[in-house]
Protein backbone atom coordinates (compact mmCIF):
# COMPACT_ATOMS: atom_id res chain seq x y z
CA UNK A 1 0.00 0.00 0.00
CA UNK A 2 1.32 3.60 -0.62
CA UNK A 3 1.31 6.67 1.63
CA UNK A 4 0.31 9.61 0.01
CA UNK A 5 1.98 12.80 0.82
CA UNK A 6 0.74 16.10 -0.13
CA UNK A 7 2.99 18.79 -0.79
CA UNK A 8 5.81 16.57 -1.49
CA UNK A 9 7.60 18.62 -3.52
CA UNK A 10 7.99 21.79 -1.14
CA UNK A 11 10.66 22.33 1.41
CA UNK A 12 9.44 19.62 4.31
CA UNK A 13 7.42 17.23 2.05
CA UNK A 14 10.30 16.51 -0.58
CA UNK A 15 12.71 16.03 2.49
CA UNK A 16 9.66 13.69 4.24
CA UNK A 17 9.35 11.62 0.53
CA UNK A 18 12.89 10.93 0.36
CA UNK A 19 13.32 9.81 3.95
CA UNK A 20 10.09 7.69 3.37
CA UNK A 21 11.40 6.19 0.02
CA UNK A 22 14.93 5.61 1.65
CA UNK A 23 12.90 3.04 4.46
CA UNK A 24 11.66 1.09 1.64
CA UNK A 25 7.77 2.74 1.58
CA UNK A 26 5.99 2.93 -1.96
CA UNK A 27 4.87 6.81 -2.29
CA UNK A 28 3.02 9.00 -4.34
CA UNK A 29 3.19 12.73 -4.26
CA UNK A 30 0.22 15.36 -5.24
CA UNK A 31 1.72 19.12 -5.36
CA UNK A 32 0.43 21.57 -7.66
CA UNK A 33 4.03 23.18 -7.96
CA UNK A 34 2.59 26.46 -6.58
CA UNK A 35 5.47 26.75 -4.73
CA UNK A 36 7.41 23.41 -4.77
CA UNK A 37 9.84 21.95 -7.49
CA UNK A 38 9.28 18.94 -9.66
CA UNK A 39 13.11 18.14 -9.32
CA UNK A 40 13.01 18.46 -5.53
CA UNK A 41 10.90 14.63 -5.32
CA UNK A 42 12.61 11.43 -5.22
CA UNK A 43 12.28 9.63 -8.28
CA UNK A 44 11.03 6.82 -7.02
CA UNK A 45 8.30 8.26 -5.85
CA UNK A 46 5.05 8.56 -8.52
CA UNK A 47 4.46 12.40 -9.05
CA UNK A 48 0.58 13.51 -9.75
CA UNK A 49 0.51 17.27 -10.81
CA UNK A 50 -2.50 18.87 -8.70
CA UNK A 51 -4.61 21.26 -6.40
CA UNK A 52 -5.61 19.32 -3.38
CA UNK A 53 -8.90 21.67 -3.82
CA UNK A 54 -9.63 20.08 -7.10
CA UNK A 55 -11.48 17.16 -5.84
CA UNK A 56 -12.00 15.45 -9.46
CA UNK A 57 -8.32 15.30 -10.03
CA UNK A 58 -7.73 14.24 -5.76
CA UNK A 59 -10.59 11.40 -6.26
CA UNK A 60 -9.01 10.32 -9.45
CA UNK A 61 -5.33 10.20 -7.89
CA UNK A 62 -7.53 7.96 -4.47
CA UNK A 63 -8.78 5.59 -7.36
CA UNK A 64 -5.69 5.07 -8.30
CA UNK A 65 -3.43 4.50 -5.87
CA UNK A 66 -4.09 1.93 -3.37
CA UNK A 67 -3.56 4.30 -0.27
CA UNK A 68 -3.09 3.50 3.24
CA UNK A 69 -2.55 6.84 4.58
CA UNK A 70 -1.73 10.24 3.50
CA UNK A 71 0.98 13.12 4.95
CA UNK A 72 -0.58 16.71 4.26
CA UNK A 73 2.17 19.16 3.90
CA UNK A 74 0.23 21.49 1.06
CA UNK A 75 -0.52 24.82 2.57
CA UNK A 76 0.75 28.54 2.08
CA UNK A 77 2.60 29.46 5.10
CA UNK A 78 4.02 33.41 4.98
CA UNK A 79 2.85 34.88 7.81
CA UNK A 80 3.38 38.66 6.65
CA UNK A 81 1.40 38.03 3.58
CA UNK A 82 -1.41 36.05 5.51
CA UNK A 83 -1.96 39.30 7.30
CA UNK A 84 -2.77 41.07 4.05
CA UNK A 85 -4.54 37.94 2.08
CA UNK A 86 -6.11 36.44 4.63
CA UNK A 87 -8.55 34.63 2.30
CA UNK A 88 -6.02 33.31 0.55
CA UNK A 89 -4.56 31.26 3.52
CA UNK A 90 -8.27 29.75 4.30
CA UNK A 91 -9.50 29.31 0.57
CA UNK A 92 -5.78 27.36 0.31
CA UNK A 93 -5.14 25.82 3.61
CA UNK A 94 -8.42 25.33 5.29
CA UNK A 95 -10.63 24.43 2.13
CA UNK A 96 -7.79 22.38 1.23
CA UNK A 97 -8.30 20.40 4.25
CA UNK A 98 -11.59 19.92 3.95
CA UNK A 99 -11.51 18.76 0.30
CA UNK A 100 -9.16 16.60 1.22
CA UNK A 101 -11.03 14.71 4.03
CA UNK A 102 -13.99 14.49 2.09
CA UNK A 103 -11.68 12.44 -0.09
CA UNK A 104 -10.15 10.63 2.29
CA UNK A 105 -14.24 10.07 3.87
CA UNK A 106 -15.08 8.81 -0.02
CA UNK A 107 -12.47 6.36 -0.04
CA UNK A 108 -12.40 4.73 3.64
CA UNK A 109 -8.41 6.48 4.18
CA UNK A 110 -8.41 6.46 7.81
CA UNK A 111 -5.51 8.55 8.49
CA UNK A 112 -3.58 11.52 8.40
CA UNK A 113 -0.53 13.56 9.64
CA UNK A 114 -0.28 17.15 9.25
CA UNK A 115 1.87 20.13 8.65
CA UNK A 116 0.97 22.19 11.61
CA UNK A 117 2.72 24.80 13.34
CA UNK A 118 3.86 26.67 16.41
CA UNK A 119 2.15 29.79 15.14
CA UNK A 120 -1.41 27.93 16.63
CA UNK A 121 -0.41 28.95 19.80
CA UNK A 122 0.21 33.08 18.98
CA UNK A 123 1.64 35.13 21.73
CA UNK A 124 2.62 32.12 24.56
CA UNK A 125 1.45 32.42 27.98
CA UNK A 126 4.49 30.21 29.10
CA UNK A 127 7.87 28.91 27.77
CA UNK A 128 8.08 26.19 26.82
CA UNK A 129 4.78 25.85 24.90
CA UNK A 130 3.30 22.71 25.90
CA UNK A 131 0.27 21.06 23.64
CA UNK A 132 -2.21 21.26 26.16
CA UNK A 133 -1.25 25.16 25.96
CA UNK A 134 -3.95 27.75 24.23
CA UNK A 135 -4.23 28.47 20.97
CA UNK A 136 -4.63 31.56 19.65
CA UNK A 137 -3.21 32.45 17.00
CA UNK A 138 -2.03 36.06 16.15
CA UNK A 139 -2.24 35.83 12.30
CA UNK A 140 -4.21 34.53 9.41
CA UNK A 141 -2.04 31.76 8.42
CA UNK A 142 -2.08 30.43 12.23
CA UNK A 143 -5.08 30.64 12.26
CA UNK A 144 -5.80 29.06 9.26
CA UNK A 145 -3.73 26.03 10.99
CA UNK A 146 -5.45 25.55 13.75
CA UNK A 147 -9.16 25.53 11.96
CA UNK A 148 -7.60 22.61 10.22
CA UNK A 149 -6.86 20.72 13.55
CA UNK A 150 -10.56 21.39 14.18
CA UNK A 151 -11.53 20.24 11.04
CA UNK A 152 -9.35 17.13 11.93
CA UNK A 153 -11.15 16.54 14.97
CA UNK A 154 -14.75 16.71 14.04
CA UNK A 155 -13.78 14.47 11.28
CA UNK A 156 -12.28 11.86 13.57
CA UNK A 157 -15.14 12.26 16.26
CA UNK A 158 -17.65 11.29 12.95
CA UNK A 159 -15.94 9.30 10.19
CA UNK A 160 -12.72 7.91 12.54
CA UNK A 161 -10.20 9.83 10.52
CA UNK A 162 -7.28 9.65 12.77
CA UNK A 163 -4.91 12.60 12.95
CA UNK A 164 -1.55 13.37 14.12
CA UNK A 165 -0.78 17.23 14.29
CA UNK A 166 2.91 17.62 14.08
CA UNK A 167 3.21 21.29 15.84
CA UNK A 168 6.59 22.36 13.79
CA UNK A 169 8.59 24.88 15.24
CA UNK A 170 11.60 26.67 12.90
CA UNK A 171 12.41 24.42 10.33
CA UNK A 172 15.71 24.99 8.49
CA UNK A 173 18.84 22.87 6.82
CA UNK A 174 18.82 20.59 4.34
CA UNK A 175 19.66 17.06 3.01
CA UNK A 176 23.34 16.64 4.60
CA UNK A 177 24.30 15.34 0.77
CA UNK A 178 23.30 18.44 -0.31
CA UNK A 179 21.24 16.83 -3.30
CA UNK A 180 17.68 18.54 -1.49
CA UNK A 181 17.13 21.81 0.35
CA UNK A 182 15.05 24.60 0.72
CA UNK A 183 13.99 27.16 -2.23
CA UNK A 184 11.33 29.57 -1.76
CA UNK A 185 10.48 32.63 -3.93
CA UNK A 186 10.24 34.59 -2.34
CA UNK A 187 12.45 33.97 0.96
CA UNK A 188 10.86 34.99 3.60
CA UNK A 189 12.79 32.52 6.36
CA UNK A 190 15.56 33.48 8.61
CA UNK A 191 18.38 31.02 7.51
CA UNK A 192 18.02 31.20 4.39
CA UNK A 193 17.86 34.90 4.07
CA UNK A 194 20.88 35.23 6.07
CA UNK A 195 22.65 32.58 3.73
CA UNK A 196 21.77 34.65 0.72
CA UNK A 197 23.58 37.55 2.41
CA UNK A 198 26.65 35.31 2.78
CA UNK A 199 26.40 33.83 -1.07
CA UNK A 200 26.47 37.83 -1.42
CA UNK A 201 23.07 37.96 -3.12
CA UNK A 202 21.47 40.15 -1.14
CA UNK A 203 23.58 43.14 0.58
CA UNK A 204 22.62 42.50 4.14
CA UNK A 205 20.14 41.40 6.64
CA UNK A 206 17.48 43.45 8.66
CA UNK A 207 16.76 41.40 11.80
CA UNK A 208 13.00 42.05 12.29
CA UNK A 209 13.20 44.26 16.03
CA UNK A 210 15.73 44.59 18.73
CA UNK A 211 12.93 45.81 21.57
CA UNK A 212 11.61 42.47 22.56
CA UNK A 213 11.39 40.99 26.04
CA UNK A 214 14.36 38.88 25.24
CA UNK A 215 18.13 38.48 26.28
CA UNK A 216 19.23 40.48 23.27
CA UNK A 217 16.27 42.12 21.79
CA UNK A 218 15.84 40.16 19.09
CA UNK A 219 13.16 36.92 18.62
CA UNK A 220 13.56 33.81 19.65
CA UNK A 221 13.22 30.84 17.96
CA UNK A 222 13.62 27.09 18.18
CA UNK A 223 15.88 25.40 15.31
CA UNK A 224 14.87 21.60 14.16
CA UNK A 225 16.50 20.02 10.69
CA UNK A 226 14.24 19.31 8.36
CA UNK A 227 15.84 15.41 7.98
CA UNK A 228 15.00 15.33 12.31
CA UNK A 229 11.16 16.44 11.13
CA UNK A 230 10.64 14.39 7.64
CA UNK A 231 11.71 11.42 10.54
CA UNK A 232 9.18 12.64 12.63
CA UNK A 233 6.20 11.99 10.21
CA UNK A 234 6.76 8.34 9.62
CA UNK A 235 7.16 7.98 13.50
CA UNK A 236 3.68 9.86 13.81
CA UNK A 237 2.79 7.55 10.71
CA UNK A 238 3.42 4.35 12.28
CA UNK A 239 1.81 5.62 15.57
CA UNK A 240 -1.65 5.85 13.86
CA UNK A 241 -0.82 2.54 12.10
CA UNK A 242 -0.16 0.74 15.80
CA UNK A 243 -3.88 1.68 16.36
CA UNK A 244 -3.33 4.96 18.32
CA UNK A 245 -5.68 8.07 18.63
CA UNK A 246 -5.58 11.01 17.17
CA UNK A 247 -3.40 13.57 19.29
CA UNK A 248 -1.18 16.44 18.92
CA UNK A 249 2.97 16.77 18.97
CA UNK A 250 5.24 19.92 19.25
CA UNK A 251 8.59 19.27 17.38
CA UNK A 252 11.51 21.28 18.21
CA UNK A 253 14.70 21.15 20.12
CA UNK A 254 13.42 22.52 23.36
CA UNK A 255 15.97 25.19 22.78
CA UNK A 256 15.78 28.92 21.97
CA UNK A 257 18.67 30.92 19.71
CA UNK A 258 17.76 34.48 19.11
CA UNK A 259 17.87 36.12 15.50
CA UNK A 260 21.34 38.20 16.38
CA UNK A 261 22.34 34.49 17.78
CA UNK A 262 21.69 32.74 14.35
CA UNK A 263 23.36 35.70 12.59
CA UNK A 264 26.54 34.68 15.08
CA UNK A 265 26.31 31.28 14.07
CA UNK A 266 26.13 31.70 10.51
CA UNK A 267 29.10 34.27 10.43
CA UNK A 268 30.88 31.38 12.40
CA UNK A 269 29.46 28.34 9.95
CA UNK A 270 30.35 30.15 6.40
CA UNK A 271 32.95 32.32 7.48
CA UNK A 272 31.89 35.60 5.86
CA UNK A 273 31.23 38.83 7.63
CA UNK A 274 27.32 39.03 7.02
CA UNK A 275 26.30 42.51 7.00
CA UNK A 276 23.32 43.26 9.12
CA UNK A 277 21.00 46.11 10.39
CA UNK A 278 17.91 46.58 12.67
CA UNK A 279 14.59 47.16 11.12
CA UNK A 280 11.05 47.63 12.39
CA UNK A 281 9.11 44.90 13.96
CA UNK A 282 7.69 42.22 11.66
CA UNK A 283 3.85 42.47 11.90
CA UNK A 284 2.37 39.37 13.37
CA UNK A 285 6.05 37.75 15.14
CA UNK A 286 5.48 36.35 19.18
CA UNK A 287 8.07 37.55 20.74
CA UNK A 288 9.80 33.76 21.52
CA UNK A 289 8.84 30.31 20.65
CA UNK A 290 10.63 27.56 22.11
CA UNK A 291 8.71 23.87 22.47
CA UNK A 292 8.31 21.63 24.93
CA UNK A 293 9.13 18.59 22.50
CA UNK A 294 9.50 15.54 25.50
CA UNK A 295 5.96 14.56 24.22
CA UNK A 296 6.66 13.36 20.83
CA UNK A 297 10.61 11.89 21.89
CA UNK A 298 8.19 9.92 24.95
CA UNK A 299 5.37 8.96 23.16
CA UNK A 300 6.53 8.47 19.32
CA UNK A 301 10.41 7.75 19.71
CA UNK A 302 11.52 11.02 18.32
CA UNK A 303 15.12 10.97 18.67
CA UNK A 304 16.27 14.43 16.81
CA UNK A 305 20.21 13.88 15.47
CA UNK A 306 20.53 17.46 14.58
CA UNK A 307 21.49 19.23 17.99
CA UNK A 308 23.12 22.45 17.34
CA UNK A 309 22.24 25.22 15.22
CA UNK A 310 25.87 25.37 13.81
CA UNK A 311 25.27 21.95 12.26
CA UNK A 312 22.14 22.84 10.91
CA UNK A 313 22.98 25.93 9.64
CA UNK A 314 26.06 23.79 7.80
CA UNK A 315 24.10 21.42 6.06
CA UNK A 316 21.89 24.85 4.57
CA UNK A 317 25.44 26.39 3.30
CA UNK A 318 25.92 23.04 1.85
CA UNK A 319 22.87 23.13 -0.16
CA UNK A 320 23.44 27.10 -1.15
CA UNK A 321 26.99 26.10 -2.15
CA UNK A 322 26.30 23.84 -4.24
CA UNK A 323 23.02 24.99 -5.45
CA UNK A 324 23.58 28.69 -5.97
CA UNK A 325 20.42 28.84 -7.86
CA UNK A 326 18.40 26.53 -5.91
CA UNK A 327 16.47 24.15 -8.27
CA UNK A 328 17.02 26.89 -11.16
CA UNK A 329 13.61 25.97 -12.30
CA UNK A 330 11.82 29.38 -12.57
CA UNK A 331 10.00 30.18 -15.46
CA UNK A 332 10.87 34.38 -16.65
CA UNK A 333 12.79 35.33 -13.69
P1 LIG B 1 6.58 24.75 0.85
O1 LIG B 1 5.87 25.94 0.31
O2 LIG B 1 7.98 24.53 0.45
O3 LIG B 1 5.76 23.43 0.55
C1 LIG B 1 4.36 23.39 0.37
C2 LIG B 1 4.09 22.52 -0.86
O4 LIG B 1 2.68 22.40 -1.03
C3 LIG B 1 4.64 23.13 -2.14
O5 LIG B 1 5.31 22.15 -2.90
C4 LIG B 1 3.41 23.65 -2.87
O6 LIG B 1 3.58 23.66 -4.27
C5 LIG B 1 2.36 22.68 -2.39
N1 LIG B 1 0.97 23.22 -2.37
C6 LIG B 1 0.53 24.35 -1.76
N2 LIG B 1 -0.79 24.49 -1.93
C7 LIG B 1 -1.20 23.41 -2.66
C8 LIG B 1 -2.46 22.97 -3.15
N3 LIG B 1 -3.57 23.68 -2.96
N4 LIG B 1 -2.52 21.81 -3.85
C9 LIG B 1 -1.39 21.07 -4.08
N5 LIG B 1 -0.17 21.45 -3.64
C10 LIG B 1 -0.08 22.60 -2.93
O7 LIG B 1 6.46 24.86 2.44
P2 LIG B 1 7.31 24.12 3.56
O8 LIG B 1 8.25 25.10 4.15
O9 LIG B 1 7.80 22.83 3.08
O10 LIG B 1 6.17 23.86 4.63
C11 LIG B 1 5.34 22.72 4.51
C12 LIG B 1 4.27 22.78 5.58
O11 LIG B 1 4.88 22.90 6.85
C13 LIG B 1 3.34 23.96 5.43
O12 LIG B 1 2.02 23.46 5.52
C14 LIG B 1 3.66 24.86 6.59
O13 LIG B 1 2.49 25.43 7.12
C15 LIG B 1 4.26 23.92 7.61
N6 LIG B 1 5.29 24.58 8.44
C16 LIG B 1 6.48 24.99 7.90
C17 LIG B 1 7.44 25.61 8.72
C18 LIG B 1 8.78 26.05 8.17
O14 LIG B 1 9.61 26.55 8.95
N7 LIG B 1 9.07 25.88 6.89
C19 LIG B 1 7.18 25.81 10.08
C20 LIG B 1 5.94 25.38 10.59
C21 LIG B 1 5.02 24.76 9.77
N1 LIG C 1 13.60 37.46 10.57
C1 LIG C 1 14.39 38.58 10.47
N2 LIG C 1 14.78 38.99 9.21
C2 LIG C 1 14.42 38.34 8.08
C3 LIG C 1 13.62 37.18 8.21
C4 LIG C 1 13.23 36.76 9.47
O1 LIG C 1 14.74 39.20 11.47
O2 LIG C 1 14.78 38.78 6.98
C5 LIG C 1 13.19 37.01 11.91
C6 LIG C 1 11.68 36.97 12.14
O3 LIG C 1 11.18 38.24 12.50
C7 LIG C 1 11.58 35.95 13.27
C8 LIG C 1 12.75 34.98 12.96
O4 LIG C 1 13.63 35.69 12.07
O5 LIG C 1 11.86 36.58 14.49
C9 LIG C 1 12.30 33.70 12.26
O6 LIG C 1 11.47 34.07 11.16
P1 LIG C 1 11.05 33.04 10.04
O7 LIG C 1 10.24 33.79 9.03
O8 LIG C 1 12.26 32.31 9.58
O9 LIG C 1 10.15 31.99 10.81
P2 LIG C 1 8.82 32.18 11.73
O10 LIG C 1 9.33 32.32 13.13
O11 LIG C 1 8.07 33.36 11.24
O12 LIG C 1 8.10 30.89 11.52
Amino acid sequence: MAILVLGGAGYIGSHTVDRLVEKGYDVAVVDNLVTGHRAAVNPKARFYEGDVRDKTFLSGVFDKEDIEGVIHFAAFSVVPESMEKPLKYFDNNTYGMISLLEVMHEHNVKKIVFSSTAATYGEPKQIPIKETDPQVPTNPYGESKLAMEKIMHWSDVAYGIKFVALRYFNVAGAKPDGSIGEDHHPETHLVPIILQVAAGERDQLTIFGDDYDTKDGTNVRDYVHVVDLADAHILALKYLQAGHDSDAFNLGSSTGFSNKEMLEAARDVTGKPIPAKMGPRRAGDPSTLIAASDKARKVLGWDPQFDDVHEIIKTAWNWKETHPKGYDDRKGN
